[in-house]
């Protein structure tokens, strides 16, 4: 039998807008294929083999809790380079996405140390100027382009991200000005949108789904089998009609 093995961080403290929905999507999708979906938590202080897991998840969290928990998380950054290293998946939303860059400036100035996984870093615009409100994106995951919705709240404007998950229909993704909505990889789908993200996002789901089966090679080079997506294409098709992007 297939397995996938998630494990899902600070589940206690970094959680906005729904981001646990995400965990419910992922096992849901996976049970109703027959693969065995173990979910496990890991929060501050707690040891975990990280790069022994499939799919590593992050959610968002406001500035009082991405504070609370950037200590622990940069004490675990050889772990996470070295799971990233084997392929282990990882999904990251908004302050989660952030900390895997160089830094996080809040709106008081204060910064908060990223993993500096990657080149990107986060700088607050001021309190006036959060981005708020519903998205929709137009992603490209390995090789497959589609739509994406969700609803993102943040402050933070991320820059200099090399290879963005997509481009922005409507809404503001990284920055106001610049288009572009979060970051993919090979391992990585990071991204500002809440929502939870995955329930309108059936083919997200999948890619995720999809990458942490790869990861030990139980797929075998097939696809995953369809499932019937038409209430979750109808929800998207529903916010994209309300955003005048369908
Ligand atoms: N605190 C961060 C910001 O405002 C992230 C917020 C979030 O995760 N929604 O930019």
């Amino acid at each position: 039998m297939m397995e996938i093995r998630i494990l899902w961080l600070y589940h206690d403290l970094m959680d906005l807008y729904g981001d646990k929905g995400n965990i419910m999507v992922l096992k849901t999708r996976a049970e109703k294929r027959g693969i065995h979906c173990f979910v496990d938590t890991c929060t501050i202080n707690e040891e975990k083999d990280i790069a022994s897991y499939d799919l590593l998840f992050l959610g968002g969290g406001a500035d009082h809790e991405q504070n609370l928990i950037y200590e622990d998380l940069l004490a675990r950054k050889e772990a996470i380079q070295e799971a990233l290293a084997k392929k282990t998946a990882a999904l990251l939303i908004c302050g989660g996405y952030q900390l895997f860059g160089k830094y996080y400036l809040d709106q008081d100035g204060n910064r908060v140390e990223g993993l500096g996984i990657y080149d990107y870093y986060t700088e607050s615009s001021d309190r006036d100027h959060r981005c708020i409100g519903n998205i929709a994106i137009e992603a490209t995951i390995d090789g497959e382009t589609f739509k994406a919705v969700g609803f993102e709240n943040h402050g933070g404007q991320t820059k200099n991200v090399a290879t963005p998950l997509g481009k922005v229909l409507k809404g503001h993704g990284n920055t106001y000005g610049d288009g572009t909505e979060g970051f993919v990889d090979d391992c990585v789908i990071a991204t500002y949108m809440h929502g939870p993200l995955l329930p309108k996002n059936p083919r997200i789901a999948d890619c995720i789904l999809t990458r942490a089966l790869n990861k030990k090679g139980q797929l075998q080079g097939n696809k995953l089998e369809p499932l019937d997506d038409s209430l979750e294409q109808q929800a998207q098709q529903i916010m994209l009609k309300r955003l005048g992007v369908a």
